[in-house]
C-alpha cells in the first residue's frame, strides 16, 4: 500500500509540475502569480521531478519550437519521424541538453519570459542530485516494498518527468480523436485526461495555444485546468480577462454523434 500510493503521489505531483508550472506557466504565461508563488511551485517541481528534474528555461524553448514547428522536421519531437518513444525521447533529451547546459544558443523569439532560478537550476541539474533522489527512491522501496512485484515500478520514479513526456508527446500526436482540423498530427487522446492531468488535448492545445482550459467541449475534462481556477479563487494566481471570457471556436472536425461545444475556457 505504501508503494502504491508513493507512486501515485510522484506520478500525479510530477505531472501536475509539468503542466501547470512548466507547460502552461513557463513557456505558455497563460496565467500570472507573484514572485513568492513562483519560487514555491519552482521549489515544489523540483522536488517532484526529483531526479529527472527539467529545466524551466530549456524546456519552455523546446516546447515553443514544438508549437511553431509541430510534426514538421523541425519539431523537437514528432513521432512520425522515429519508430518508438525511445528514440524519440533521446533525440529531444539530446537537444534539451544542448538548450540546458547554454551550449546551444536559441532563436530569440523562442527564448525570454521564463522561471529562472539560477541557484535552484544549478542544484537540481548536478548528477549528485539527481543521484541522491535516485537513492530516496530505491530507500523508500526497500524500506516498504513487501511484494517482488513492486520493484518493477521503481525504473518509473528515476525518469517520471520523461515518461510523461513520452505518453504526451507520442500518444498526443498519434492517438485519438480531433475537434480542429489542422496542419499537424495532433490528437486528443483522452475525453476525460486523468493520466496526464489534460495534457492530452494535444488537439485542442495546437488549436488555441494560450486557453488555460485544455478542454473544448462540454465532455472533455481537464483536471489542471480545475486546479488553476480554484487557486485563481483563492488569489494565488490570476488568469488574464481576455482569457476568462473566451469561448472555443467550433469544432470543424466532429466526431460521428458528438455535440457542439459549449465550455468556455
Ligand atoms: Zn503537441
Ligand atoms: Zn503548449
Amino acid at each position: 500500500m505504501a508503494v502504491a500510493t508513493f507512486f501515485a503521489v510522484h506520478w500525479v505531483g510530477s505531472v501536475f509540475c509539468q503542466t501547470f508550472f512548466l507547460h502552461r506557466y513557463g513557456a505558455h504565461r497563460m496565467f500570472e502569480m507573484r514572485k513568492g508563488w513562483e519560487r514555491f511551485f519552482h521549489l515544489m517541481t523540483f522536488l517532484f521531478q526529483g531526479s529527472s528534474y527539467l529545466d524551466p528555461r530549456a524546456y519552455a524553448i523546446l516546447h515553443r519550437e514544438h508549437h511553431a514547428f509541430s510534426d514538421t522536421e523541425r519539431d523537437p519531437h514528432a513521432p512520425k519521424f522515429f519508430r518508438t518513444p525511445f528514440s524519440m525521447m533521446w533525440a529531444t533529451k539530446v537537444r534539451y541538453e544542448g538548450y540546458a547546459a547554454r551550449r546551444v544558443e536559441p532563436e530569440p523569439r523562442f527564448d525570454g519570459g521564463v522561471p529562472e532560478w539560477p541557484a535552484l537550476d544549478r542544484l537540481a541539474q548536478r548528477w549528485s542530485t539527481r543521484l541522491a533522489f535516485v537513492a530516496a527512491y530505491v530507500g523508500f522501496y526497500a524500506a516498504f516494498a513487501t511484494e517482488a512485484w513492486m520493484w518493477a515500478l521503481l525504473p518509473v520514479h528515476f525518469v517520471m518527468g520523461p515518461v510523461h513526456g513520452a505518453i504526451v508527446n507520442w500518444a498526443g500526436h498519434k492517438y485519438g480523436y480531433r475537434n480542429y482540423d489542422s496542419d499537424d498530427e495532433s490528437r486528443n487522446t483522452l475525453p476525460v485526461d486523468f493520466l496526464t492531468m489534460g495534457e492530452l488535448f494535444q488537439n485542442n492545445h495546437h488549436r488555441y495555444g494560450q486557453a488555460p482550459n485544455f478542454a473544448a467541449r462540454w465532455w472533455e475534462i481537464d483536471p489542471c485546468y480545475q486546479v488553476i481556477r480554484l487557486l485563481a479563487r483563492l488569489r494565488v494566481v490570476r488568469l488574464p480577462a481576455n482569457v476568462q471570457r473566451m469561448r472555443w471556436p467550433e469544432v470543424t472536425s466532429a466526431p460521428a454523434g458528438a455535440a457542439a461545444p459549449r465550455r468556455a475556457a
